[in-house]
C-alpha cells in the first residue's frame, strides 16, 4: 500500500479475504471507502463561564446490510482516520454476527476525565444536536465506546427525543435500563468473548483453569476478568492507563474492580493484592495462557509481538494487533481470536436492545444470555471451520465470513449505475 494509514492497514485484511473468494471487484470498491463522514466542532459552555470547542465526527461507513451501527468514543487522541477505521470494523463485525446493520462510528477529541459532570452532559447533548440528522433508529444508531457509558447514552437519547418531539429509544443503544436499555448490555462485550473462548476451549488448547493477562481494565477488561475468574480461571496480570500489576498465583478480581470503581489505578492496589508492579508494556509478554488486549488500537506491534508467551490472544479491543504483528503471531503458532468476532458481543446485545425498543417488549436476562450464546457459538464455530478448511488464520476466516455476507447484500442491491 502506498500510504500506510490505519484504514489502509485494516483494508489489507479485507483484500486478503477477497483473495480467497470469487469476489467481484465492485464489492471491494464499495467497501474501500467510507460512505460519508461528517466533521464538526462542538462549542460548549464550561463551568467557569468560558467557551470551548471540541472536534467531533460521525462516520457512516457502509449501510448495505442495514442502518449504520457503532459507538461514540471520547478520547484526546481521536482522529478522523481512527473513526473511519473503527466504522469499517463495525461494518465487518455486524456482518460477522449476521446483525441487520451496516457500520458506523463517532468520536469527540476530548479527555473526558478533565470535564465536570455538567460539562460532559453539555458536550454529549451538543454531539446529538450536531448530528441529529445523521443518526436515527433506521439510519444510524450510536452506542458507548471508549470513555463513554450508559449515563452519556441516556443524555444523548434524551436530547434526540427533545429535538424530534418523540420518544425514540431505538436511536441509541447502551442506555440506562430506566430509559429502555437492555439487561445484559453492560457486560456484553466481555461475555461474548468469554462465551467464544469457552466454546472453542478444546480447539484452543485451553484447560478450564487457564491463566489470563488483561491489558486495559475498563468495561471490557473488568467484566472479562470477573467472568473468567468465576469460571475457575486465574487472572495473573492486569493493566490500565497508569500501570500494570502481576501475581503468578492470581489477583483478587473483585477487589480490583471495587478499587477501580472508587477511582484508583491498578498499580495503587499492588501491595494489598500481594502483586508486583510491572511496566505496562511488559504485560504483553507475561507468562499466561490467554492474553486479552482490552484497551486501544495498535498495542501489539512488530516490536513487541515476539515477546508474547500466550497460546491464545482474545481481541476485546478493536484493532489491538497490527498486520505486521499478526504475521509474527501466526508464524509462532499463537491463535488470535480477532476483534470483529471476539468483541462482537457488545453490538449483538445492542441489537437486542434495539429490537426490544422497537417492539416495546422486554426480555429477561436469561433470554438475553441464551440469545447471545447462540449467536456467538454459531458464528464462532462457522469461522473456526472456515479457518480449518482453508488453512487460514481465524482473522482471515472472520473476514471471509463477513465478506461473503457483504458481497451477497451488495449484489442484491443491484449493480447500476
Ligand atoms: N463500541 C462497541 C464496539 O466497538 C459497541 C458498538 C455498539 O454497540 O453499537 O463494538
Amino acid at each position: 500500500m502506498a500510504d500506510d494509514t490505519l484504514l489502509d492497514r485494516a483494508l489489507t485484511r479485507l483484500e486478503e479475504a477477497a483473495s480467497h473468494l470469487q469476489i467481484d471487484q465492485d464489492v471491494i470498491e464499495k467497501l474501500k471507502y467510507p460512505r460519508e463522514t461528517t466533521k464538526t466542532r462542538l462549542l460548549i459552555r464550561m463551568d467557569d463561564g468560558s467557551r470551548k470547542s471540541f472536534l467531533a465526527w460521525r462516520c457512516r461507513y457502509d449501510d448495505t446490510r442495514g442502518p449504520t451501527k457503532g459507538g461514540i468514543r471520547f478520547h484526546p487522541d481521536s482522529t478522523i482516520e481512527e473513526v473511519e477505521t473503527l466504522a469499517f470494523w463495525m461494518t465487518c463485525k455486524c456482518a460477522v454476527m449476521n446483525l441487520p446493520y451496516g457500520g458506523g462510528k463517532g468520536a469527540v477529541r476530548v479527555d473526558p476525565h478533565g470535564l465536570s459532570k455538567t460539562e460532559l452532559e453539555r458536550l454529549s447533548r451538543a454531539y446529538v444536536q450536531a448530528f441529529a440528522n445523521t443518526i436515527g433508529p433506521d439510519r444510524d444508531i450510536p452506542a458507548p465506546d471508549v470513555y463513554t457509558n450508559a449515563m452519556i447514552m441516556g443524555w444523548m437519547a434524551d436530547e434526540y427525543n427533545q429535538i424530534t418531539g418523540q420518544v425514540s429509544p431505538a436511536v441509541i443503544t447502551g442506555k440506562p435500563i430506566a430509559l429502555g436499555g437492555s439487561l445484559g448490555r453492560n457486560d456484553a462485550t466481555a461475555r461474548g468473548g468469554f462465551y467464544l473462548v469457552r466454546h472453542l476451549a478444546a480447539e484452543l488448547g485451553l484447560d478450564n483453569d487457564h491463566t489470563v493477562a488483561i491489558q486495559g481494565f475498563g468495561n471490557a477488561g473488568q467484566f472479562y476478568a470477573r467472568l473468567t475468574a468465576e469460571d475457575g480461571n486465574t487472572v495473573v496480570a492486569v493493566s490500565d492507563s497508569a500501570g500494570a500489576i502481576y501475581r503468578a498465583g492470581g489477583l483478587d478480581v473483585e477487589k480490583l474492580i471495587a478499587g477501580k470503581n472508587a477511582g484508583r489505578h491498578v498499580a495503587d492496589m499492588a501491595a494489598e493484592q500481594g502483586a508486583d508492579i510491572i511496566a505496562a508494556e511488559d504485560l504483553i509478554g507475561i507468562e499466561a495462557d490467554l492474553l486479552v488486549p482490552a484497551a486501544l488500537e495498535d498495542m501489539i506491534t512488530k516490536e513487541n509481538a515476539g515477546s508474547i508467551k500466550a497460546k491464545v490472544v482474545l481481541e476485546l479491543a478493536n484493532g489491538p494487533i497490527t498486520p505486521d504483528a499478526d504475521k509474527i503471531l501466526n508464524d509462532a503458532g499463537v491463535i488470535v481470536l480477532p476483534d470483529i468476532l471476539a468483541n462482537a458481543g457488545g453490538v449483538t446485545v445492542s441489537y437486542f436492545e434495539w429490537v426490544q425498543n422497537r417492539q416495546g417488549y422486554y426480555w429477561d436476562l436469561e433470554e438475553i444470555h441464551a440469545k447471545l450464546l447462540k449467536i456467538v457459538e454459531r458464528e464462532g464455530k462457522a469461522i473456526w471451520d472456515i479457518a480449518k478448511e482453508r488453512n487460514v488464520s481465524v482473522r482471515s476466516a472472520a473476514y471471509i465470513h463477513a465478506l461473503g455476507r457483504l458481497s451477497t447484500a451488495i449484489e442484491a442491491h443491484g449493480t447500476q449505475p
